[in-house]
């Protein structure tokens, strides 16, 4: 666990005091807790300074580090130095929201290093409670300037949404909750022409980039400010290559 969420759960321990909880975490606390238009630069913790960056420069290098890694050019990554570089804190300089097929790997995918990206992973890449609370902490605490949804081919989570509603069945355990939060994308694309799995795993990013660029009040402000770009894209699962598609 990190020195920030360890400080952060040790103010959840001691009550909801809100002085506690703001001097445990400091100046970059108040970036959270107090919202937009507090989007204070947490200085004590950037130990990677090239990934202090403007969110254009942010997409340009990941995608650049995807070109790479479709190459098959990846770079040595020396995760020693990485370590002690890092104890300290992270500023990550782009927040994936991915899912979590075992083909996709977005550390890889983009050939980053340690503390590069700060990535969420759940089958289907959708952006629920957890997972836009987890991106606010990226944006508000470390300054993430980019957020990235993930989709793929062949996404096993929206196949079986799109069955599981064509068959009308309930799917076991708690698959139906994936199968919730994937049945909008898929509704919407079940009458398109074409490739209907691609169709709605499409729409799922789409949507998603939506539902984060709107995800007041974190997301919303830094979006508005300049601050955060959010974007979407579709990884091709034969060469690696990373689309943009929002
Ligand atoms: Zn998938």
């Amino acid at each position: 666990m990190c020195t920030q969420c360890r400080a952060y759960e040790a103010s959840l321990r001691r009550g909801p005091s809100r002085r506690g909880f703001l001097r445990s975490l400091g100046g970059a606390a108040a970036a959270l807790a107090v919202v937009p238009p507090a989007f204070a630069k947490d200085t004590k913790s950037s130990p990677k300074p090239q990934n202090d960056i403007p969110p254009d420069a942010a997409l340009d290098r990941l995608m650049k580090g995807n070109a790479r890694y479709v190459k098959g050019g990846s770079r040595r990554h020396d995760f020693k130095s990485e370590r002690e570089a890092l104890v300290g804190g992270q500023n990550p300089f782009a927040g994936i929201l991915s899912c979590a097929d075992s083909r996709i790997a977005p550390e890889y995918a983009f050939d980053s290093g340690r503390g590069d990206l700060f990535v969420c992973r759940v089958a289907g890449n959708f952006a629920n409670d957890d997972t836009i609370a987890s991106l606010e902490y990226a944006v508000a605490i470390l300054n993430t300037p980019l957020l990235l949804v993930l989709g793929h081919e062949s996404c096993g989570a929206v196949s079986a949404t799109i069955k599981s509603l064509k068959d009308n069945t309930t799917l076991p355990g708690h698959l139906p909750s994936l199968v919730a939060n994937i049945a909008p994308a898929v509704k919407a694309t079940m009458d398109q022409p074409g490739d209907q799995l691609l169709n709605a795993t499409k729409r799922n990013v789409v949507d998603n980039v939506a539902k984060l660029r709107s995800a007041t009040p974190i997301l919303s402000a830094a979006v508005e400010q300049g601050k955060l770009k959010i974007v979407g894209a579709i990884y091709r699962l034969g060469d690696g290559k990373v689309e943009m598609i929002a």
